[in-house]
């Protein structure tokens, strides 16, 4: 994770840490080879924009030059913007209404959705003590019901019984129906996925939104589509409001684009990202270790 953009940003900014004295100028240059490093790892050109204007703002002066320290000084404001731009705090996953509490997961084909809402349920099912219910609303693929179903088997997740010719909606109603007789928790819905971003996809999703009155929106996102993923979530987000996003293979996402630009392009928090392909590879968010990792 991020190994590519930590080498960049640690030489560059080892580089100003090993000088005794800086001028502003060694500050301009090392911001410019700051700029180019986040931009070659495909963060968003936006948000690089206002991270480096931070960053000048706060490091370009007479303090930071003056100072004993200059060099740490700077690596100090490069964190201290890193973490505000990822969002400060760590987010999770909100529980807080009246059980079965519906959670519903969108995003495309292939993302990792269905792995990520077995993922979530075991989870939740192992830390917070709570009683889930999975059901998948892919009319069109029988393998992806039948996916779920297996996936519960391997993380003792109930799922609720396939029944063939019911639309996307009788089933997340039936879903919930069946998490209010059954005491559940909490009903997570895996909706269908396509290939791109199209309407019938949004359309189908936003119903089942209205008609659970779902508690929380994840978008699945693959990290390692870059701004593909950033773009995905504005759609979504714009269409029927996502509480929050998880990023999947981020276990081969050396660059990073995708989890640095999300939060300040949608203003959705990152909840939870994958980081393999077994069932126990969810790891919190953490703004402040993410920002540590990047800058060793
Ligand atoms: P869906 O079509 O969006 O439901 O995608 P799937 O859940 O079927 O996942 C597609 C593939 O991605 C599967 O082989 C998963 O094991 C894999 N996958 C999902 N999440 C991760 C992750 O965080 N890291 C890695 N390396 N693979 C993942």
């Amino acid at each position: 994770m991020f190994e590519g953009l930590s080498e960049r940003l640690s030489g560059i900014l080892g580089g100003l840490t090993r000088r005794g004295k800086l001028s502003d100028q060694d500050v301009q240059n090392a911001l410019r080879e700051v700029r180019r490093a986040l931009l070659e790892a495909d963060v968003a050109l936006e948000v690089v924009r206002s991270f480096t204007d931070r960053v000048r703002e706060r490091a370009v002066g007479a303090e930071v030059v003056k100072s004993v320290t200059p060099g740490q000084m700077v690596v100090k404001i490069v964190n201290d913007a890193l973490v505000e731009m990822l969002g400060a705090e760590a987010e999770t996953i909100n529980l807080n209404a009246t059980p079965p509490v519906p959670i519903l997961m969108v995003g495309l084909q292939g993302s990792g959705k269905t792995t990520t809402t077995a993922k979530i349920a075991r989870r939740l099912k192992e830390r917070d003590k709570k009683r889930v219910l999975m059901a998948s609303l892919d009319t069109r693929r029988p393998a992806a019901m039948e996916q779920l179903a297996v996936l519960g088997g391997q993380v003792e997740v109930d799922t609720l019984p396939i029944v063939t010719g019911q639309s996307a909606p009788q089933i997340a109603r039936r879903a919930m129906e069946a998490g209010r007789l059954g005491g559940y928790d909490v009903v997570m819905l895996d909706t269908a996925g396509r290939v791109t971003v199209d309407e019938a996809l949004m359309d189908e999703a936003a119903e089942v939104a209205r008609t659970v009155d779902a508690h929380e929106v994840l978008l699945v996102a693959d990290a390692l589509t870059g701004q593909d993923a950033v773009n995905t979530a504005r759609a979504f987000d714009e269409r029927m409001g996502l509480t929050g996003i998880v990023l999947t293979r981020m276990d081969g996402d050396s660059r990073g684009g995708a989890a640095l630009s999300m939060r300040a392009v949608t203003g959705k928090p990152i909840k939870l990202i994958g980081t393999g392909e077994k069932v126990d590879a969810l790891e919190e968010f953490h703004p402040s270790r993410v920002a540590n990792r990047i800058l060793g």
